[in-house]
C-alpha cells in the first residue's frame, strides 16, 4: 500500500514560507483557501512574465515611433499601417500585462503582511466570491473602480 499523493498545490507551495505565513485577517478565507489563491497568483504572475517577454521580443523596435496608424480605409490597410498596428496593440498589450503583474505583486505583498481580502478604500472584508473572482482585487465590490479589471 503506498500512501495517497500529496495534493499538487502543497507541493508546488513547499518552496515558500510555509504555511503559518499564510493567514488572513478576513475571516471567510480558511488557509487553505489562501494558500489556493496565492497558487493562483504565483501562476498568473509567472504567465504575465512570460506574456510580457513574448510581447516584448515581438515587438522590437517599437520603441522609435513608426508611420502613423491611418484607418482611412478599412478593407485595405497598407503593410505599414499594418505594422504599426500590431505594434500599437503589442505596446497596449504590454502595458496592461504591467499594470495587472504590478497588481498581483501586491496582492502578493498583502497576503504577506496579512492584510489580504480586506478593502483598501473603506477597510470592509471582501467577499470570498468575489477574491476567487478576481484574487488581485483590492477592493470590495461597493468600492471597486467602475469597469475595473475585468474592462483590462
Ligand atoms: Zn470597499
Amino acid at each position: 500500500m503506498f500512501p495517497p499523493p500529496p495534493a499538487l498545490g502543497h507541493l508546488e507551495n513547499r518552496h515558500d514560507t510555509g504555511p503559518a505565513a499564510l493567514q488572513a485577517p478576513n475571516p471567510h478565507l480558511t488557509a487553505e483557501e489562501l494558500a489556493h489563491l496565492r497558487h493562483q497568483l504565483l501562476h498568473l504572475r509567472q504567465r504575465l512574465i512570460d506574456e510580457i517577454a513574448r510581447l516584448e521580443s515581438k515587438a522590437i523596435g517599437w520603441e522609435r515611433p513608426g508611420p502613423s496608424v491611418r484607418a482611412s480605409s478599412c478593407g485595405s490597410m497598407s503593410a505599414a499601417n499594418q505594422e504599426a498596428w500590431e505594434q500599437l496593440l503589442a505596446r497596449e498589450a504590454v502595458a496592461n500585462k504591467r499594470s495587472l503583474c504590478r497588481e498581483v505583486d501586491q496582492a502578493l505583498a498583502r497576503m504577506a503582511n496579512q492584510t489580504y481580502g480586506i478593502c483598501v478604500a473603506n477597510h470592509e472584508l471582501i467577499p470570498k466570491s468575489h477574491l476567487v473572482e478576481i484574487p488581485w482585487t483590492r477592493y470590495c465590490a461597493a468600492c471597486e473602480p467602475r469597469g475595473g479589471w475585468s474592462a483590462v
